[in-house]
Parts: C-alpha cells; sequence; structure tokens
C-alpha cells in the first residue's frame, strides 16, 4: 500500500478541505399544492408531478379497525 511519505501541513489540508462543504438544497414550490419539494421530484405532499397526479397520497391508515 503506497504510503504518503511527508505530513502534508495543516495549510494544505485545510485548502483541501475547502471544496468539501455541503450544498444546500434548492426547493422548488408545488405548482400543485404550494409545499416546497425537491426540483424534478414528485411533491411529497400530494404526489403530483408536472401538474398531473402520479403517486396517490393516501390518508392517514386507521389500523384499529381492521383488526376488529
Ligand atoms: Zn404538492
Amino acid at each position: 500500500m503506497a504510503v504518503p511519505q511527508n505530513r502534508k501541513t495543516s495549510s494544505k489540508r485545510n485548502m483541501r478541505r475547502s471544496h468539501d462543504a455541503l450544498v444546500a438544497s434548492n426547493p422548488n414550490e408545488c405548482s400543485n399544492c404550494g409545499e416546497l419539494k425537491r426540483p424534478h421530484h414528485v411533491c411529497g405532499s400530494c404526489g403530483h408531478y408536472d401538474s398531473k397526479e402520479v403517486v396517490a397520497i393516501v390518508e392517514e391508515v386507521d389500523l384499529d379497525e381492521d383488526a376488529a
């Protein structure tokens, strides 16, 4: 295995890490419900994409009702 011959200085380390910062996401407003959503993704709150419903959002399922 290759082993670095010399220790990198803290300056070189910090220069390398200058590109490591995370970039904040850029959310869009959903054209159907107005909720913020990721661009080019189906809206998580209403299931619409390109103003068409592509995923049916199921209301909360009552598990106790089926158990009886
Ligand atoms: Zn939506």
